[in-house]
């Protein structure tokens, strides 16, 4: 039998409009099944009431790395003594410490840990999730923690695009023998990801130390190849031409994008590229140098926002926070910000005609809040006044 809610008496409804997004005052909104049928009108079974406050579209993360064991508690520990992210690699830490304990973990223990990730997730309102693999890093691992993702995404009301990232670092055991790594990437992982069809993208960390550009090129042409949509970690601590790569490639996404130059800029707006910008990471990390937001927008680029959730360089999952951080430190406006965490995060991850606003035909992702409009997000910072949340057309959160 359809289900139908109708939220009524809400003060603002926050739907795109003619240029960026506009306020509907006084409005209502019907869902039927998964979607919305109709603004301004119509019944339903169940109504809410939302006391004039703001409802808006559901956070749509466009990068987290969902999957992992263990915190690295220890690491943020001695960063904050002083030890840079490259003294912190050198010393064994960063992305390969979290390799041994997943490779190790089961997937029971990969799934109740996510599973637990999504919930607080979804409590700030966010209703879609793109996570990557990447601390596996051998075949089996890498598997497992995709099958795993895949598992959580049908699971948890958020739904959870999967993305393939063996090139997320170079494990211990290949440290001499990088271009095996490369080899092992594409001639078993990417064939074996594809014929289990548990990838939607493959994603590269290219940076200095990391991936090189021409090692990213191949193992992303390898994934276009086989079906998979490519975007890139890239320009996060130096630049060595991962955006121009991005554009080279067609990447839907290029991500962090701290020391993008001319080059890299020109390069995303020619392919469309979207540009995910991760401020979370900046602010983790005790760094000053944010990604130049406004530089990107006024070069008529698509900007998401994202957390870059990881238990490395950045463990925060709340995208009001992002907000917050996009406004106080990337210059960027309240609606600019808010865009970059719903539309353009769903353009990052190719579902804009589905998700990330609100307009009749779209799936019910929403959020009911208690705030009156956008501007009073970035004063409550850390807090988050959301009231339920919805996700296809399903109250999941509050009662
Ligand atoms: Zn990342």
């Amino acid at each position: 039998m359809s289900q139908s809610i109708k939220l009524e008496n809400i003060g603002c409804l926050v739907v795109e409009g003619n240029e960026g997004l506009d306020c509907k005052y006084g409005s209502s909104l019907t869902i039927e099944d998964e979607y919305i049928a109709s603004i301004g009108s119509g019944n339903a079974d169940t109504v809410i009431d939302c006391k004039d406050k703001m409802v808006t579209s559901g956070f749509v993360d466009s990068h987290t790395h969902l999957v992992f064991d263990t915190l690295r508690i220890e690491e943020h520990k001695l960063r904050l003594s002083g030890a840079s992210y490259e003294e912190i690699a050198k010393k064994g830490g960063g992305i390969v410490s979290s390799v041994e304990s997943v490779r190790s973990a089961s997937p029971k223990k990969l799934f109740d840990k996510g599973y637990e990730r999504l919930n607080r997730f979804l409590s700030m309102g966010t209703t879609t999730i793109e996570a990557k693999s990447g601390y596996g890093l051998d075949v089996e691992s890498e598997l497992k923690s995709l099958k795993v993702i895949n598992e959580l995404s049908d699971a948890h009301p958020i739904k959870i695009l999967p993305t393939f990232m063996g090139a997320h670092a170079f494990p211990v055991e290949y440290k001499n023998k990088k271009d095996e790594y490369v080899s092992l990437i594409i001639d078993k992982m990417i064939p074996e990801i594809n014929n289990k069809g548990l990838a939607k993208f493959i994603d590269v960390f290219c940076e200095e130390g990391y991936f090189s550009v021409d090692q990213s090129k191949q193992i992303l042409e390898a994934g276009k190849s086989a079906g998979l949509i490519p975007r890139i970690h890239a320009d996060e601590f130096y630049n060595f031409g991962a955006s121009f790569l991005a554009g080279e490639v067609g990447a839907i996404s290029a991500d962090h994008l701290m020391k993008i130059d001319e080059k890299g800029i020109q390069s995303l707006k020619e392919n469309n590229v979207v540009a995910t910008l991760l401020p979370g990471t900046t602010f983790f990390l005790n760094k000053d140098s944010y990604a130049p937001a406004r530089k990107l927008i006024d070069n008529k680029i698509t900007v998401a926002l994202a957390t870059d959730f990881n238990p490395g360089s950045c463990h925060i999952q709340s995208m009001p926070f992002i907000l917050t951080l996009a406004v106080m430190k990337m210059q960027m406006s309240i609606e600019e910000a808010f865009l970059g965490a719903t539309l353009h995060g769903a353009q990052a991850i190719g579902l804009e005609d589905e998700i990330g606003s609100i307009r009749t035909g779209k799936k019910a992702d929403l959020i009911v809040w208690d705030i009156s409009d956008l501007s009073e997000i970035p004063y409550y910072v850390s807090n988050h006044p959301i009231r339920h949340v919805i996700k296809n057309g399903k109250l999941v959160f509050g009662s």
